[in-house]
């Protein structure tokens, strides 16, 4: 049997690409979706406030605010939370762009907290020094799917007086010191993209404890009117008062009920998520070139991607070597993600390179392996065999 790599002419570990990520759309979610179609309300309709609870008792939040994507509970919730120009709010240099975009579109300035170099969180100790007059939020993400320290981001937010929005959109069925992500912060921002927990094409959801900010969250994804067209259908009016200028950022009847035909497996496939990722980790302990991300104690990671850091040391190439090596053995690695700062928007906004040196240098080492419900035990395999062979053959 030969090893020579696939990216070297050899034979691939698998010859369709595992990818790294997968939605599962079973019948009883396409009969859901068949029956909204059949019925009187594409969207606005009573579906969305079903969905909204059952997401909301799910999560162990008294509110759940529907909206069509995770950046738009974002929005959302930097609307409630009040920022506007002249603010600052505190973002990870580690996360997707639309953690540090949502501040922007408020007007406001994203400040950028360095990371953990283990975990990828944001980094607590880091947070009082980047605490300003002009602070009015924090934004921790629960990176791959282990919750920030909470904790400590709410006592500092309580001090100051400054809300939390925590991007949860790799979150959905974590928990932090056996508390569920969803009750936890001021706000929690979830994503339904297909790649999430559950998959509704695009969407989103904002769970928050407070009735008044559930309220204003509601008004602004619909243009910032008060009241929705079904109720007052219901009233028989026809007026409608905009108090404060909003969005369309309406999440359909047709997604809601898919929404919740998925949320009902939510369990099973956390579970299988789980298990992969513990595969995962007992399999890398004996293979030098990577480290798995560290998972702190008291945390029950939802496990939305698995990443390792890469051992440059022991290695002879650089991440994209490796990368690209993996991909031609039929892995879907991926990479999560370049600091946002680093952005050629961000960087025409004047924030520099080096600004956060942990998460740059984190980001150098840092690879996605695929990780979804629906791969088999085959597929866990096939990953395990890639790396072995590829870190083998660039081994130092
Ligand atoms: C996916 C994601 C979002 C945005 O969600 P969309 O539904 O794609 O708008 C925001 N933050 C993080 C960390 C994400 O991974």
């Amino acid at each position: 049997m030969s090893n020579a790599l696939a990216i070297d002419g050899g034979a691939p570990v698998r010859r369709d690409r595992l990818p790294y990520a997968r939605h599962t759309v079973e019948e009883a979610d396409i009969a859901a979706v068949a029956e909204v179609l059949r019925g009187d309300w594409l969207t606005t309709g009573p579906g969305v406030e079903g969905y909204e609870r059952a997401f909301a008792e799910r999560v162990g939040a008294a509110h759940a605010v529907a909206v069509n994507s995770g950046t738009a509970a974002l929005h959302a919730a930097a609307h409630a939370a009040g920022l506007t120009t002249g603010d600052e709010a505190i973002v990870p240099a580690l996360s997707f762009v639309a953690t540090a975009n949502c501040v922007l579109y408020m007007g406001a300035r994203p400040v950028f907290a360095d990371i953990e170099p283990d975990t990828g969180l944001i980094d607590v100790r880091l947070l009082e020094s980047l605490v300003t007059p002009h602070t009015r939020a924090v934004l921790p993400v629960d990176y791959a799917g282990q919750p920030a320290d909470l904790d400590a981001i709410n006592a500092l937010a309580h001090a100051h007086q400054f809300a939390v929005i925590e991007d949860a959109a790799h979150a959905l069925g974590a928990t932090f010191h056996g508390e569920r992500v969803g009750n936890i912060a001021t706000f929690t921002a979830f994503s339904t993209h297909p790649v999430k927990h559950i998959a509704t094409g695009e969407g989103g959801m904002l769970a928050t404890n407070d009735p008044a900010l559930a309220q204003t969250a509601r008004a602004f994804r619909n243009h910032g009117i008060t009241s929705d067209a079904r109720t007052r259908e219901t009233r028989g009016g026809w007026e409608y008062d905009m108090e404060a200028l909003g969005y369309n950022y309406r999440m359909p009847d047709i997604l809601c009920a898919l929404g919740r035909s998925q949320l009902s497996r939510l369990d099973t496939s956390l579970a299988r998520r789980r298990a992969i990722a513990i595969a995962y980790t007992q399999a890398f302990a004996d293979i030098p070139c990577i480290e798995p991300l560290i998972q702190r104690e008291k945390r029950q990671s939802a496990w939305h991607l698995y990443v390792v850091r890469l051992r440059l040391d022991a290695l002879r190439v650089d991440r994209a070597q490796i990368f690209r090596a993996l991909r031609a053995e039929g892995i879907g690695v991926n990479v999560h993600y370049r600091p946002i700062y680093l952005h050629p928007y961000y960087q025409r906004l004047g924030y520099a390179p080096g600004l956060c040196p942990r998460a740059e240098a984190l980001y150098a080492r840092l690879l996605t392996l695929p990780l979804w419900p629906g791969m088999t035990d085959a597929d866990v395999a096939d990953v395990i065999e890639a790396i072995r062979k590829v870190c083998a053959a660039y081994a130092r």
